[in-house]
């Protein structure tokens, strides 16, 4: 099954340190939450699994499946089996969203065995009906003029038609009403397996109603600071973030 293990990741933006040390550990078929109070490094920390550009990756190692993610370029990430669902999806004006999609799909596979256009513009609309979204979608251009629910389905419509390994999902509830959210919780759940794992960046307990975690980690000030069950989004919910500080004895 598939192993993804980050241990003391830290990166910089900008000569500033973000994150700090972060360990974590998933296993395919897992569901792991992180929640944390704003900017303590979240979009950061998906946005360095990733390899983005702007972030410098200081110290640490992410290993999926006994492979060294970080020196791999970011499209061997994408092709090694990592999809990062963004906070803030790009607009990418003159490119479609089935273009993109279909070259996203093509680089996951070898040379020679690209899928055909009659079985991707099918597979297409058969996910694009189970995520309630028009057809005329495929021809827009990505994410131009989409509505924050729109960016956020077509989101969760790429991680289904990329099949990774491990899916990264940047609050992909923001923005989204309660109709919608099921929707996108469907498409996830939909998506579950034994060899896939999801780490779910969250503000909302609401989410996890949805889509049920397997384990809900806090971070604050760029490090995992707590773990534990479900339980856990249930008390911060409640709570907030401030019994966590007190009882880890975090100054502000
Ligand atoms: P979160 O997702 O938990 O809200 P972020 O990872 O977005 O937090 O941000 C963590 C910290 O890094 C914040 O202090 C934020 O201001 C800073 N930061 C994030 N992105 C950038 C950037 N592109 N340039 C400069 N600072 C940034
Ligand atoms: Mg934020
Ligand atoms: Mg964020």
């Amino acid at each position: 099954t598939t192993n993804f293990v980050i241990e003391g990741l830290k990166a910089s933006i900008e000569g500033k340190e973000i994150l700090k040390g972060i360990n974590l550990e998933m296993k395919g078929g897992e569901i792991h939450a992180i929640m944390g109070p704003n900017g303590t490094g979240k979009s950061t920390l998906a946005s360095a699994l990733m390899g983005h550009p702007k972030y410098e990756v200081t110290a640490g190692s992410v290993l999926l499946d006994n492979e060294e993610v970080l020196e791999m370029a970011v499209d061997e990430r994408a092709r090694a089996g990592l999809f990062l669902g963004m906070q803030y999806p790009s607009e990418i004006s003159g490119v479609t969203n089935s273009d993109f999609l279909r070259s996203a799909i093509n680089a996951r596979r070898e040379e020679g065995s690209e899928i055909s256009l009659i079985r991707f513009i099918r597979q297409m609309e058969a996910k694009m009906k189970d995520l309630d979204m028009n057809p005329e979608f495929l021809h827009r251009y990505l994410n131009e003029g989409f509505s924050g629910g729109e960016k956020k389905r077509n989101e969760i419509l790429q991680m289904m038609m990329l099949d990774p390994k491990i899916v990264i999902l940047d609050e992909i509830d923001s923005g989204l009403d309660i109709d919608a959210l099921k929707i996108v919780a469907n498409g996830v759940n939909a998506m579950r397996s034994e060899d896939r794992g999801f780490l779910i960046i969250t503000h909302y307990q609401r989410l996890l109603d949805y889509i049920k975690p397997d384990f809900v980690h806090v971070m604050m000030q760029g490090r995992i600071v707590k773990s534990g069950g479900p339980e856990l989004a249930h008390r911060l919910e409640a709570e907030g973030y401030d019994w966590v500080k007190e009882e880890l004895g975090i100054e502000d």
